[in-house]
């Protein structure tokens, strides 16, 4: 037989023309997103000040499987998509291991990330809808980065409110952002009311996801003919995101493989949810039984030791209530250097396909472990990897050095979501021996969890 290539590369008339809606074959669907005063299941005429039309239309969407990919989004996606399937030849011979270890790369784009897979789209609807300007969060600064080529490329306005430890570690990362045109704020700032309310509230603190999505939503729904993008999350993101899965599963019915595991990280779900959709909807279906790892930071452990309940997205409880794994709204994580899993919540779909068991398994790792992997990944196969993505490497080495001990010749997936160029404080610090690890106690956690609302 011929042997399976390095890289497994799909033609550009393969990238799908259809996101996959997970949501639409799913045991038990997910519970609907909250007012945030009423408490009453949102409308799309709630969500409509926020994000755009279309957009909103996708977030509610749980009848959908198959949502078609516009043109000028497909076209966009042609200038680095398909992404290539990597055979890790180099890692599992490094190894020893009789694993088939494969990585879906994402990192082949400027973002250096999987999240323009989304911002691109969400730019489109923006433009469609006529809108002048957008405003977001980001946290590592990946998100910002998409979002701004995205806007760029449309000629849409942007301000990023970005948090603030994150543009202290990587002002390169604001330098990129700044250059396709957007705003960068860091965030809690002055300059919104809930900025100077989380500023009051946790004097002194380095800001996360939460509060600045607090601030990006207060200045979008203030300001005429803006909306607010998210970067993760949402279930349109995790929508959008569905293109690794789908390219993936082509790429291995071309060799004639499928993954008995998949692996990823998880920050607010996106990247791995649409790095399993086509899977999932396999497992469902009961036509294969592929095994999920969901990977998180010990510092921000929301399916790992959160709570399965409705709580705000944001720290300022401007935002709808999603029912999700959390830690809590009011949950600051350590600076850690996965600046991209730094968030409290975790997307619905993926916390409710937890709840049910079909998503296996979510496992918690250490920044020390994660970056003894990404040191080794990089010597190994090349690439220097994003220290999220590291997260999803460090168990897929473990899972592959499982199947050394035990003779399995198992067939591994993970999503390598991105490049850690920007990460160099991070991977200096872990040379010089420097990182700590930090893993919160169960009475931090409790405090965090108390911010989360009674519901009755
Ligand atoms: C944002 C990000 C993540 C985490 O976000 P998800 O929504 O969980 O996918 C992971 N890796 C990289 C490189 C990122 O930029």
């Amino acid at each position: 037989m011929k042997q399976i290539p390095y890289k497994i590369y799909l033609s550009e008339d393969e990238i799908p023309h259809y996101w996959y809606n997970v949501r639409t074959e799913m045991k038990e669907d997910i519970a609907p997103l909250l007012h945030p005063e009423t408490k009453k299941p949102i409308t799309l005429s709630d969500l409509e000040p926020i994000f755009c039309h279309e957009l909103a239309k996708q977030e509610m969407n749980a009848t959908d499987a198959y949502i078609e990919i516009p043109e000028e989004v497909r076209n966009f996606y042609k200038m680095y998509r398909p992404s290539p399937l990597v055979r890790a030849y180099c890692l599992e011979k490094a190894l020893g291991t009789p694993a088939h270890i494969y990585y879906k790369y994402e990192g082949g784009n400027t973002s250096g990330s999987h999240k323009l897979n989304s911002a691109i789209a969400q730019a489109y609807y923006a433009k469609e809808q006529g809108i002048k300007a957008l405003t977001t969060e980001t946290g590592a600064g990946q998100w910002g980065t998409a979002l701004a080529m995205a806007c760029g490329y449309f000629g849409i306005d942007l301000k990023v409110f970005m948090v603030k430890c994150s543009c202290e570690q990587k002002p390169f990362r604001r330098g990129v952002i700044e250059t396709y045109g957007a705003s960068v704020t860091p965030s809690p700032s002055m300059e919104t009311a809930v900025g100077r309310k989380i500023n009051e509230m946790y004097p002194g603190n380095t800001g996360s996801l939460g509060t600045a999505i607090s601030e990006a939503v207060e200045v979008a729904t203030t300001t005429p003919n803006t909306r607010y993008a998210l970067g993760s999350v949402m279930n349109q993101v995790l929508l959008h995101q569905t293109i690794i899965g789908l390219e993936a599963g082509k790429a291995f019915e071309k060799i004639g493989e499928y993954p008995d595991i998949i692996i990823g990280c998880a920050g607010g779900g996106s990247n791995l949810g649409g790095l399993m959709a086509p899977f999932i909807s396999d497992k469902l279906n009961g036509r294969r039984n592929p095994y999920f790892i969901a990977v998180e930071p010990s510092s921000c452990p929301s399916m790992t030791r959160g709570k399965f309940a409705y709580d705000f997205c944001d720290t300022g409880h401007v935002t709808p209530l999603a029912k999700m794994y959390s830690l809590g709204n009011g949950y600051i994580p350590s600076s850690s250097h996965a600046g991209g899993l730094r968030y409290h919540g975790m997307n619905s779909v993926l916390s409710q396909l937890y709840h049910d068991g079909t998503l296996d398994e979510a496992r918690s790792v250490k920044q020390t472990e994660v970056f003894e992997a990404a040191t080794y990944f990089a010597k190994v196969e090349g690439i220097l990897p994003a220290p999220e993505s590291s997260h999803a490497i460090r168990v897929a080495i473990d899972e592959a050095l499982k199947c050394k001990e035990t003779g399995e010749e198992k067939v591994i997936l993970f999503g390598l979501t991105g490049t850690g160029y920007f990460d160099m404080t991070a991977y200096m610090n872990y040379n010089a021996g420097k990182m700590e690890d930090y893993v919160p106690t169960d009475e931090e956690l409790q405090k965090g969890i108390a911010t989360m609302p009674k519901m009755d």
